[in-house]
Parts: structure tokens; sequence; C-alpha cells
């Protein structure tokens, strides 16, 4: 019978219960286990509302300010241009200080907000090279004892456009990353086939999942959308291919959005969305109904996309919810899982949750139920990860190495 280490007593779960929690090596064991033990460590929760660790979708850990001075925002010439946008933030990037330590300050920032994993889109182009992703994987070494780090192989520089990226991608899925991405295939590349035949290549020689950045709208958006969709099935891939923002799902009539639901649910992808300021973004009531799987992240923190964010998936639960007009019980907790079991569906974590051989990652709030939670975002009392106290009131509070 495993022993448990430490037992946290009176626990609130989202339900009413009150529980004791066991927890051995790092993981959540049966509570029985936990009663009958001599010998743990044994915390009062003190009736708190106990929630499972927030799992951060979406992010990019190699792009934020912070940690750094404010850095005001440098607008597009004219329309709002993906290109542009990329080329502004390599010369912002170029000014600031290490990855290292911007991604260090992102990493405890949102610990302290609750986060205990997170899906990373790590730039990889012919001018960066693998230099930010060598960063990435030294700063997930070294914090892997608060924060679990998947990365995604980002091609922010496009594929068939950046001559040499194909490359460095199949480098990089040998070199640490966990995931192949791509970017806008049509809007980006102007080569849809041979833009999703690298990724989906890649995704294939090295068995790894997808995350792909879909900006592209409407009908375009749905058209790519469509052709991902048949190549997840072909390859047996259902349920290992993911689209980021899909922003075009949010563009075309209901019918037609629902008709791409069907679709993307029937073949496995998964939609992510960080409810984006005022850009329209996927239906995610009328695509969790049809069966898709959706989930959030926060994508761009205080970079050079835009100053908002600090890193708080509670926030962006309620934005999810309130720019998709969420306001019943049932709504709001959906905007909950999409940061929560959703999250860890779509990152195809192998266990999650409260209980027993889960990993001991959650957080303690004063609230009263998961509805209250969304709307009102209260502050962190403490964060586990693992079994063990990373942040308390809002602040980190780990040791920067395990
Ligand atoms: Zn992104």
């Amino acid at each position: 019978m495993t022993r448990p280490d430490v037992i946290f007593e009176n626990a609130r779960l989202a339900d009413g219960r009150s529980r004791t929690l066991a927890v051995s090596s790092g993981y959540f064991i049966s509570p029985d286990q936990g009663s009958a033990a001599d010998g743990a460590r044994r915390i009062d929760l003190g009736g708190g509302l106990v929630l499972p660790g927030l799992v951060d979708g979406h992010i990019h850990l190699d792009k934020s300010f912070l940690g750094g001075p404010w850095r005001p925002h440098r607008a597009c010439t004219a329309e709002f241009s993906v290109r542009e946008r990329v080329q502004f933030e390599k010369e912002e990037l170029a000014q600031v200080a290490d990855v290292r330590s911007r991604a260090a300050a992102l990493i405890q920032r949102v610990v302290s907000r609750g986060t205990s994993q997170v899906r990373c889109h790590v730039d990889i182009d012919p001018e960066i090279g693998l230099a930010s992703l060598e960063a990435i994987c030294e700063i997930r070494e070294r914090y892997k004892h608060v924060l679990s780090i998947q990365i995604v192989a980002f091609p922010q520089s496009g594929i068939v456009t950046a001559p040499g990226t194909a490359d460095l991608l199949d480098a990089a899925l040998r070199q640490g990353a966990d995931l192949i991405g791509g970017l806008d295939p049509a809007g980006f590349d102007r080569d849809v086939n041979g833009h999703l035949d690298v990724v989906f290549g890649l995704a294939e020689r090295h068995g790894v999942d997808v995350d792909i950045h879909l900006h592209d709208p409407d009908h375009l958006g749905l058209f790519e959308l469509d052709k991902i969709a048949r190549r997840t099935v072909a390859l047996g891939m259902q349920g290992s291919v993911a689209v980021s923002h899909a922003y075009g799902l949010g563009q075309v009539a209901p019918d037609m959005a629902r008709r791409a639901g069907e679709t993307l649910a029937g073949a496995g992808v998964a939609i992510m969305t960080n409810a984006p300021g005022d850009h329209a973004f996927p239906p995610v009531r009328l695509l969790a109904d049809a069966g898709v799987l959706v989930f959030a992240g926060n994508d761009n923190i205080r970079d050079a996309w835009w100053p908002y964010g600090d890193g708080d998936m509670l926030e962006r639960a309620m934005l999810v919810g309130y720019r998709s007009g969420f306001n019943t019980d049932e709504d709001l907790e959906l905007a909950f899982a999409m940061t929560t079991a959703n999250a860890a569906r779509a990152l195809r974590l192998p266990a999650y949750g409260l209980e027993p051989g889960a990993p001991a990652d959650f957080f303690v709030v004063d609230a009263e139920n998961i509805p209250e939670v969304v709307t009102a975002r209260p502050a962190r009392q403490q964060v586990y990860k693992a079994g063990t106290l990373v942040a308390e009131n809002g602040a980190f509070c780990a040791a920067e190495s395990s």
C-alpha cells in the first residue's frame, strides 16, 4: 500500500463536498490510504475551494516583455497585417532582455495565478534558428518543479515563404520540441498544400501532435479547417490535432460554423481560442454542442502583439465567457472547463484532476463554486505543484530550480 507523504484536510470540492486529499511522490492517491497514514505531513486547507491546476493551452514564453520595463505598443502602419507584426516583433525583441530572463518572469507570473501546465509555441525561423528553442528547453528544465511545459515548434515566419524553415522544424523536433506548429497556410504562405505537406509530414515522421495558428478569415479559414480535418483523418491522427484561433468559425453564418464543427468533431480536431480583443472568434458553445473539443490559452502576454494580459487563465475564462455572452452556470462551467479539463484533454495529459493517479497540481480560492470563480477571478490563496506549495497569495514562492 502506497503511503502518503502529504495529506490535505478540509478541501472543499466544486460540488460542495468536503474531501481529504492524499499525496504520494507528487501524485494524488486514494484518500482512504491518507486517513490511515502515520507520519505524513498534514495541511489544513480551511474549507477553501480546491480546483485542479489551470492549463494554458497556448502561450508564447519567448515573446513576452514581462520582467523588463513597459514598452509602448507599436501599431501597424495601415490595416493589421500578420507579416508586418512579425517584422515589428523581431525589431522589438532585438532590444529587450535575454529570452531566458523574460520567460522566467512569465513562468513565475503564470504559476502565481494557478497555472500548472502550458503549451508553449516557440518561434523557429531562418533568422532565429533554434536559439529560442534551446533557451526555452533550458528554462523548462529549470522550472519543471513548478510548471509543466509542452513545446510547439512554431514557424512564425512561415514555411514555404521562409526557405530553410522545414529543416529547422525537423531539427527542432529532434532537439526538444514536442509538437509541430503551423501558420496561416493560405494567408501567410500562400500555399495551403505546400504548408500542410510539411506540417503533417513532420508530424508523421516524428510521431508528434499538431497545433496550427490559423488567423485566415471567413470561408478561406473554413476551407483550410476542412483540409486540416481531412489530413487528420487520413493519417489516423484524430485527437492529436488542434487549431488555434480559427477566427473564420466566428465570421460565417451559424449554420455554416455548425457544419464545420461537425467536420472538426468527426476528425477529432480541437479548437483553441483566447477570446481576442475586438476580433471575431469561434462560437464555443455552438462548437462544444457539435462535439468539438474547445479549449483556451492566453496567447500573447504583454509583448509586441499587444500590451494586455498577465498570464491569468481565470481571467481568460472570464473573457471567453464575457465575449460569448455566457450568463448561465452551464455556460460559465464550459468557460472554466476550457481552461482546465478540456485543455488537459487537448494537450493529451495522461492524468488530470483531483482524482487518484493525477499529479497533485491544484489551487485554493475563496469562492462558492465554479461560476463564481469565472466571474470574480478570486485571488489564488495557495498554488500547489506535485503537492508542493509554489505560490501563495498571488506571489511565487518556490525556489528557482528544484
Ligand atoms: Zn499564438
